[in-house]
């Protein structure tokens, strides 16, 4: 088997709460994790060159050892002494510096790959271990689903799917780093957090109204004030059918949270013609990472 394609997943987060910053600096976490199929997708291909070359369609995307994809692979191959190199196709659709963890999904997409091309023989348990070096996301990125992450991200707790629904997706024309939310974050003066908890029960409960009730995300304190688009975009959203509309990890990107797909469909055309966001998507809530081998 000379070449794998991966279909790497974009996630939202249902519920971000930002419990304090850490005397290192990391900010402890409480967030539930939803898998979309929004995907990026990679062709990985064994070469009789040792190195690693990755080729991408979208401008702006590094190709070197900055690349997640590359860091990712370099880890691996190095740890198990692989001879051989590798070439890397990125197409890529997910929405960048968005808050969706297109470069997280694209490194879980690259273990997982390399672990079957070279034949490693690692398990899902081991590749998340050793994931959360190139980023605290990526673990659960390999894992996919609806998940709790604490720690930094990368203590996971598998959930039960959640209930069903269709979700608008849309990023507005800026990008907003990550680094930059969290610097102007103050954890110790939030006001109010949201209820982690009672998301819990309504995803065991199978209760979508109850998931929709408790959306909720620190990082719109920060994101929301700096970029008010954001606010504009999902109040856009609730009058045009959502059931509530919040902003996705650090955003921009907003997800708008809908019962039936049609009506995403319609208000994704709205938006779309609206021209309020630069990337609107209908996208459904899947549970893990596809792999198909050519
Ligand atoms: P997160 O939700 O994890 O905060 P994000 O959506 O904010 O992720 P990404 O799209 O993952 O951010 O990438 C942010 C930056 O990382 C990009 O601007 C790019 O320079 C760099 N990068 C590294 N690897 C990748 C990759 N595979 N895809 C996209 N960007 C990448």
């Amino acid at each position: 088997m000379g070449r794998i394609l991966v279909e790497a997943m974009a996630k939202v987060n249902l519920g971000l709460d930002v419990l304090r910053k850490r005397e290192d600096g990391y900010h402890e976490v409480r967030m539930i994790m939803q898998t979309v199929d929004l995907c990026d997708d990679l062709l990985f291909e064994k070469t009789e060159q040792a190195g690693i070359m990755i080729e991408t369609d979208r401008q702006g995307v590094p190709t070197d050892e900055r690349n997640l994809v590359y860091k990712a692979a370099d880890l691996l191959m190095k740890k198990y002494g692989v001879q051989e190199g590798l070439r890397v196709k990125l197409k890529k659709r997910i929405p960048m510096a968005a808050g969706m963890a297109g470069g997280s999904t694209d490194a879980a997409a690259a273990f997982v790959a390399v672990n079957e091309l070279f034949e490693l023989g690692l398990d899902k348990r081991e590749l998340m271990e050793l994931a959360v070096q190139v980023g605290a996301d990526v673990p659960y990125c390999i894992l996919g689903g609806t998940a709790l992450a604490e720690g930094i991200g990368e203590k996971l707790t598998g959930l039960p799917d959640a209930p069903e629904c269709t979700l608008l997706i849309a990023k507005p024309d800026i990008s907003v780093s990550t680094k930059f939310v969290y610097e102007n974050l103050h954890a110790d003066t939030l006001q109010k957090h949201p209820d982690i908890d009672g998301m819990l029960e309504a995803i065991y409960a199978e209760d979508l109204d109850g998931v929709v009730k408790r959306l909720g995300n620190v990082l719109e304190n920060v994101t929301v004030k700096a970029y008010p688009v954001i606010e504009e975009l999902k109040e856009w959203m609730r009058k045009n059918g959502a059931e509530d509309a919040l902003m996705s990890g650090s955003g921009p990107t907003v997800f708008g949270i809908y019962k039936e797909r049609k009506a995403a469909q319609r208000a994704c055309e709205l938006l779309r013609e609206s021209g309020m966001a630069e990337q609107a998507e209908v996208a459904g809530l899947i549970e893990g990472n596809r792999i198909s081998r050519l």
